[in-house]
C-alpha cells in the first residue's frame, strides 16, 4: 500500500506553497488558498539529537530537516535512529507534526 500523500497549500496569488495553516500566505499575505497533494517521500539535509529537550518531550528528543517534493522542507519528529544526511525517508503527518521513521 502506497503511503499516504502530505497535503499542502498552494498561493493562489504569488504560487508559493506552504504547510497548511492559518492565516495567510506568508510569502504575499494572499487570503486565498488551494490544497494540493504531494510524494512523501523525502532526503534528510541535517539531522540532530536533543539530549535536554523542552518540556513535554522525552529525551533523547531526534529532529530532522528533510526536503520533499517542491523544495518544501519539513522540520520532523524522528522515531527510531538518527538519520543521516542524505538519507532517503518517508515523512507522515500526526496532527501539527511531522514524522520518520
Ligand atoms: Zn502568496
Amino acid at each position: 500500500m502506497p503511503d499516504p500523500a502530505l497535503v499542502m497549500l498552494r498561493c493562489d496569488s504569488c504560487q508559493a506553497e506552504f504547510t497548511p495553516r492559518t492565516g495567510p500566505c506568508p510569502r504575499c499575505g494572499g487570503v486565498h488558498t488551494e490544497p494540493f497533494e504531494i510524494d512523501p517521500g523525502g532526503r534528510v539535509l541535517a539531522a540532530t539529537e536533543l539530549t535536554a529537550p523542552s518540556s513535554g518531550w522525552s529525551a533523547p528528543h531526534r529532529l530532522a530537516l528533510v526536503e520533499v517534493a517542491g523544495g518544501i522542507r519539513l522540520l520532523c519528529v524522528v522515531r527510531g535512529a538518527l538519520p543521516a544526511v542524505g538519507d532517503q525517508c518517508t515523512v507522515s503527518r500526526d496532527g501539527e507534526t511531522y514524522r520518520i521513521g
